[in-house]
């Protein structure tokens, strides 16, 4: 099965892993969470600076982009109950306690979770170079960065990254507005609409024939050569991390505004779609910063691209991909075609992140099918990838002493969707079977 880690060949979890079997893993290393926050390296005090510096930002966002006036330039996403989905899911299994989805699939700007983290981080970048050239200050309107001054200005940086679509496309987007000269590196499996969309807003695009990891390290190799190229870097990024951390900071007035209780007789389960990591991770932080025990976070993954569960129940982290077991990463899910977990977040979270679990591209179809059909809502197939969640909870034979699953409520992180073209989604839902 692996030649590289012989000591891998009888591990069970492994050996799942390599024939695509579906399967719930429980972390033996999670702890409490007053123990578990020790280790991530970040505290609440980061993630709020991060919070305040979003605040400042909000009027530059609602100028620029119409579809966040709502919230006043404040990028969140609505929380909304599927009661015909949760309906048609408990005909599958036992299915405890009340569905939520939460919309990131429709937050403004990009149309998915990397709206959080990608956006964040060129927008720290842009602050910083303001703030450098002595000719802003934080008191300032920072709708002034947006005029042919400050856009001349971040017009001699480049910013580069590597991306499966969904960052590439925030970074490309949020960059080219302040006027940054943005390289996006794409992965095969980034689809063709994002890369137009992309070329719309004057982003270069560079095509690789190969995964995620491989854009990546050339999106490094190009910004490593040029000092005026930063590179934003998805496997390593704190900021990144503490961007995505801010939803989880909002979350408790959000379920409040909703009369939704959380605390220990009604645990908040939220079943985040991963891909290299550090989205799921820094929502995961931020929630475990939020509600403490309450909350319990699973991370999803497809069959043929479980990184995060691979390095995760190894402890080998980065060190290991999921070709080094005989897996080919690659799957429909494309936000999700990441073989090797970042090692960042792999590590900083490993004592917080409750559990993962995998689940086969067919089933992520069928999901996706299902949830047009009870709810008339599209999503791509990597926010789907949630949906499983509370299924494997209903059906677990060893549940965690802790479950109490009567009261819960089941949050699926729907990461992404609502910019799909429309014959392509069309073309994904004819995968998909009802049941
Ligand atoms: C990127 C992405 C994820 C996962 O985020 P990571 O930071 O890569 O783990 C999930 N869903 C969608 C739609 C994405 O684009």
């Amino acid at each position: 099965m692996t030649d590289k880690f012989p000591a891998l060949n009888k591990n069970k979890v492994v050996q799942q892993l390599s024939t695509h079997t579906p399967l719930l893993w429980h972390n033996p290393q999670c702890l409490s969470t007053i123990e578990g926050l020790q280790h991530v390296g970040l505290t609440l005090e980061d993630v709020q600076d991060a919070a305040e510096r979003l605040q400042r930002f909000a009027p530059l966002i609602a100028e620029a982009f119409p579809e966040s006036r709502a919230r006043g330039g404040i990028i969140e996403s609505d929380l909304v109950e599927i009661p015909a989905m949760q309906q048609a899911l408990a005909q599958q299994g036992p299915l405890h306690g009340k569905l939520w989805l939460k919309k990131d699939s429709h937050l403004p700007i990009s149309g998915s979770i990397k709206a959080r983290g990608g956006i964040y981080e060129v927008l720290v970048l842009a602050e910083k170079l303001a703030l450098e050239s002595g000719e802003f200050s934080e008191q300032d309107d920072y709708r002034r960065l947006l005029t042919p001054h400050f856009r001349q200005l971040f017009g001699r940086y480049k910013i580069a990254v590597g991306s499966t679509g969904n960052l590439g496309l925030s970074i490309g987007i949020m960059g080219a507005t302040l006027g940054f000269q943005v390289i996006v590196h794409m992965s095969a499996d980034a689809r063709e609409w994002k890369k137009q969309r992309l070329r719309d807003h004057h982003v270069t695009v560079v095509e690789h024939q190969n995964d995620y990891s491989v854009a990546v390290e050339q999106g490094r190799q190009t910004a490593a050569d040029d000092p005026y190229c930063f590179f934003i870097d998805d496997e390593h990024s704190p900021t990144l991390f503490l961007g995505y951390a801010v939803a989880g900071l909002r979350l408790p007035a959000q379920l409040a505004a909703l009369g939704i209780t959380v605390d220990q007789e009604h645990p908040l389960y939220v079943y985040l779609p991963c891909g290299v990591g550090g989205g799921p991770g820094g929502v995961a932080f931020g929630l475990k910063l939020a509600f403490g025990d309450a909350v319990r976070c699973y991370f999803a993954e497809p069959t043929h691209s479980p990184c995060m569960l691979l390095g995760l129940s190894t402890g080998y982290h980065d060190a290991i991909s999921v070709q080094d077991i005989g897996l080919d990463n690659h799957t429909l899910a494309d936000g999700l075609a990441v073989g090797r977990a970042s090692g960042f977040v792999g590590r900083a979270m490993q004592s917080l992140i409750d559990g993962c679990y995998t689940l086969s591209d067919q089933r992520l179809s069928d999901l996706q099918l299902l949830l047009h059909h009870t709810e008339n809502m599209s999503l791509e197939p990597s926010a789907l990838a949630g949906m499983q969640g509370p299924l494997w909870m209903g059906n677990d034979p060893n549940p965690s002493p802790h479950a109490a699953l009567d009261h819960a409520t089941h949050l699926v992180w729907a990461t992404g969707g609502s910019m799909v073209p429309k014959e392509e989604m069309q073309r994904y839902l004819a995968m998909g079977n009802l049941p």
